[in-house]
């Protein structure tokens, strides 16, 4: 296959502080496919993102781009993607027009050429098309963002954490936005720290310590959990974490708001009994305890448990 994205074995270390940021990883993307990379905050998106960018160079490693090489062809790489990096990227004191026609521009493309890309988007941005992108709200910064990103048609689009910092209803319009960018035949790949936003990609990638945990639909990863996932809500939450230490069942568990999630790895209904025994044994108060379905945060839990 001709994958959009393919990264072998890359490595990438920042000697001042002793970090390895990226740890042999290995992704490839395909065509036109809606991609997360998903993890925790110092997992290595933004260094990732970077090198599939052409703005870091990698210690080892192979990287291509739709085919090219990040490094050896860099400027085919530059004109061909578009980026949206997880830091502010426009210019503050210029309009929401201003903005636009100064991406077109550098990009050499003419926005009524691209326009029915940007359109839908657009559209939400033209009331305060002559207000300074710095006075605009968090989604609506994104937004602009996102047209300057477009605005000289792409054939693949890297968004760094594009919703970290957006209030969660902007985070669900922008995300339908990503999935109106994929129809247009562009191959997303964004990365999230967002746990719950990973269900609405095609494939992702759990990432954690710079090394790839998994790479898998969705779903592949819910079906792949391996034990049974329980829930309880309790007043105390401290209080249960602190007698759990005592607790001797073959279990994992962790706090979720108010909740315990804990998961057997034996036959359920025997744990699920043991366990409430424990808890009265400790006087410890609790309700609705049930069996549920994990998400992609308990699996992502899970997976990064000490083994
Ligand atoms: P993420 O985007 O998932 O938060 P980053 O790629 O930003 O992860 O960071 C991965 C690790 O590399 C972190 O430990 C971070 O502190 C470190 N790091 C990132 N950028 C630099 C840099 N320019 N210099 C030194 N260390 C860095």
């Amino acid at each position: 296959m001709d994958w959009a994205v393919e990264i072998e074995h890359l490595n990438k270390t920042y000697p001042e502080n002793h970090v390895t940021a990226l740890d042999d990883v290995s992704i490839a993307v395909k065509p036109n496919e809606l991609f997360g990379l998903v993890g925790p905050d110092g997992a290595g998106k933004s260094t990732l993102f970077n090198i599939l960018t052409t703005l870091l160079l990698p210690d080892s490693g192979h990287v291509t781009v739709l085919g090219m090489d990040v490094i050896a062809d860099y400027k085919k790489v530059r004109s061909t993607i578009g980026y949206l990096p997880g830091v502010f990227s426009l210019y503050p004191d210029l309009t929401v027009e201003e903005n636009l026609i100064f991406f077109a521009t550098m990009y050499k493309s003419k926005i009524s050429e691209n326009m029915s890309i940007i359109k839908p988007i657009w559209r939400q941005l033209l009331p305060f098309k002559k207000r300074r992108a710095g006075k605009l709200s968090g989604g609506m910064k994104q937004k602009l963002a996102l047209c300057c990103a477009l605005i000289h048609k792409p054939t693949i689009l890297f968004l760094d954490e594009p919703t970290t910092g957006v209030d969660p209803v902007s985070r669900k319009e922008f995300w339908e936005i990503l999935k109106g960018i994929q129809q247009q035949d562009i191959t997303v790949v964004v990365s999230t720290p967002y746990m719950d936003e990973a269900t609405l990609c095609d494939r992702i990638a759990l990432i954690q310590d710079g090394r790839i945990i998994e790479v898998a639909t969705p779903s592949q990863i819910i079906d792949n959990f391996e034990g049974s996932l329980y829930t309880l809500t309790t007043d105390n939450i401290f209080g249960l974490l602190e007698i759990m230490k005592q607790c001797t069942l073959h279990c994992n568990y962790y706090p979720n708001g108010d909740q315990l999630h804990i998961v057997f790895y034996e036959d359920a209904a025997t744990m699920a009994s043991a366990f409430q025994q424990f808890l009265q044994e400790h006087q410890i108060e609790f309700r609705n305890m049930k069996r549920i379905a994990p998400n992609i945060e308990d699996c992502f839990i899970e997976l990064v448990k000490p083994k």
